[in-house]
């Protein structure tokens, strides 16, 4: 690695003090030159503190109702276009089902922010999926401090909770009636709960600017959060952001890795949005730090109508092992929870 420039050494700080200030953060966002350095520093960060298992999780998507109108979301409420579906119980446990017996350690359950399935209902289907011997991860938005409380005792491991963007305008534009405020409460809340709390930003929504990004990275750091994925923004055409383009992969890329140098040890997927918007996006996003790949498992005419951003890549799983072969890593065994180093 190249150490000798001032941006090298900011690169190296973050490495080895796993601290950086915001205007470091914003000074390695703007450059382009050093990338590569970036990149290979947060690999070998990755290797270091989570090795070179990559965990699977399977991605149940069981609802694409929404009560939220997220701006860039092709499936908020407004979206008339989009099919609306709500997966059974049974439909739910036999997905579930066959990915345990396929090999997953972990399930996730998302869906939009459906109160049709509330925590009595929601933690039936969890205590039966406890039955087995895999993690849960809940990705069901907001609900009230009781509801975390009493999902927490039906035997959820890990929620996902994207804060999407720490920037208080540009949240309140993209989110109406919805406040950054309770966005965090519910991420502060979930930690209390002792949940394996995760969250993430999207990177490339109209005028965020690169200090709310260097602002969303410290927020992870403060929160100390367990897990974190970053998405680029594609925009959705049943959405008011349709003409919204902009080429946010390596920026998302970098956001990514600047995150895996501040919190060594936490679990950091690949997204799929990496993938959808780059060719490559998930190999590339694997040796810049990630360990995590979350396939989607749901059933193909579900898959197809929860369609947040067009064209989501998919994951074929033996085209996977020969992928993860070619770079020295393997599929992880356990349910990879974090293993907190410091
Ligand atoms: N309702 C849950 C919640 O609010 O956390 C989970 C479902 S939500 C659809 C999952 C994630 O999709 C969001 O956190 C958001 O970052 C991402 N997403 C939505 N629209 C997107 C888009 N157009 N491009 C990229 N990611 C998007």
């Amino acid at each position: 690695m190249f150490y000798n420039s001032p941006m090298s050494n900011i690169i190296q700080k973050g490495m080895q003090n796993r601290i950086l200030s915001k205007s470091e953060i914003i000074s390695i966002l703007e450059s382009d030159n050093y990338d590569n350095d970036l990149f290979s520093a947060a690999d070998k960060v990755r290797k270091e503190f989570v090795g070179d298992a990559v965990h699977l999780r399977a991605l149940v998507e069981f609802t694409n109702f929404c009560r939220c109108n997220c701006l860039y979301c092709g499936i908020r409420a407004e979206n008339n276009d989009t099919l609306r579906y709500r997966m059974s119980e049974s439909e739910i446990l036999s997905v579930a089902k066959q990915a345990i017996d396929f090999g997953y350690k972990t399930i996730v359950l998302q869906g939009g922010e459906d109160y049709f399935f509330s925590a009595k209902y929601l933690g039936e289907i969890i205590k039966k999926i406890k039955q087995y011997d895999v993690a849960i991860t809940l990705s069901i938005g907001e609900r009230s401090f009781e509801d975390y409380a009493y999902l927490k005792n039906c035997g959820v491991d890990r929620f996902l909770l994207r804060i999407e963007t720490t920037d208080e305008d540009l949240y309140k534009k993209m989110h109406p009636n919805m406040s950054l405020e309770n966005r965090k409460q519910c991420l502060y809340n979930l930690k209390k709960l002792g949940y394996e709390t995760g969250t993430g930003c999207l990177v490339g929504l109209p005028n965020q600017t690169l200090e709310s990004l260097a602002s969303d990275i410290l927020f992870f750091k403060e929160l100390d959060a367990d897990m974190i994925g970053v998405g680029p923004f594609i925009p959705h055409p049943g959405t008011p952001l349709r003409d919204f383009k902009g080429n946010n992969f390596w920026l998302a890329l970098k956001v990514m890795a600047i995150t895996r140098l501040l919190l060594p040890d936490i679990n950091i997927p690949a997204t799929t949005a990496m993938e959808t918007l780059f060719p490559n996006g998930r190999l590339l996003a694997l040796k810049s730090g990630a360990n995590v790949i979350m396939p989607n498992v749901t059933d193909s005419i579900h898959k197809k109508m929860y369609e947040i951003y067009p064209n989501k890549a998919s994951v074929d799983y033996s085209e996977l092992k020969q992928t993860l072969n070619s770079i020295e890593r393997t599929i992880g065994t356990g349910k990879g929870f974090r293993n907190k180093k410091y």
